[in-house]
């Protein structure tokens, strides 16, 4: 699922011409795209609004230069208590679009403009959400997650087994994992 941008008034314009662009994907849900479904590790996020984008673009000579702010409500699953949650993300986006290909410091490629002067935002859009998105959801700070003996969630209550840790049992390392 792309979502063009058309950089032609931008580009014609010549050096110092900006265009603002503001949107909202179309989430439909069905379709395998970054911005309605993502995996970061283990960790399942689900979009549960479209997103809400807004991006200025700059004519800066040999490239166009973008950068903006992306805005979007998740669903996962707490890595403590394993219940799923809401909650919100805002991402900062930065994005350089050559006319010709050339590789950053690192060796990647920055995106190229095609003759068609229009650029796809919707992997920026992805990239913005995956370095946003947290590694270990927690529902909340204060979440007291599962009993490593019995399950039980022990945020509706104490199960009474807490009173003495049995550091052998088998899941009893993963207690100091999250
Ligand atoms: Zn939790
Ligand atoms: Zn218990």
């Amino acid at each position: 699922m792309s979502i063009l941008i058309d950089l032609r008034s931008v580009i014609d314009e010549g050096v110092g011409a900006s265009l603002t662009v503001k949107g909202t994907t179309a989430n439909t849900g069905a379709e395998d795209s970054g911005l309605t479904q993502f995996k970061l590790g283990t960790i399942d996020f689900c979009c549960t609004t479209p997103a809400n984008y807004e991006l200025n673009f700059i004519n800066a000579g040999e490239c166009v230069q973008a950068s903006g702010k992306v805005h979007v409500d998740l669903s996962t699953a707490c890595v403590r208590c394993l219940k799923d949650f809401d909650f919100s993300l805002d991402a900062q986006l930065e994005e350089t679009f050559f006319f010709t290909a050339c590789e950053d410091e690192h060796g990647e490629p920055y995106p190229v403009i095609d003759e068609s002067l229009k650029v796809d935002i919707e992997p920026l859009l992805h990239e913005a959400l995956l370095v946003e998105a947290p590694f270990a959801p927690i529902h909340d700070s204060d979440c007291q997650g599962l009993c490593i003996k019995c399950g039980t969630d022990l945020n509706e209550g104490d199960c009474g087994c807490g009173d003495e840790p049995d550091a052998n049992h088998p899941f009893a390392a993963l207690k100091d994992l999250v």
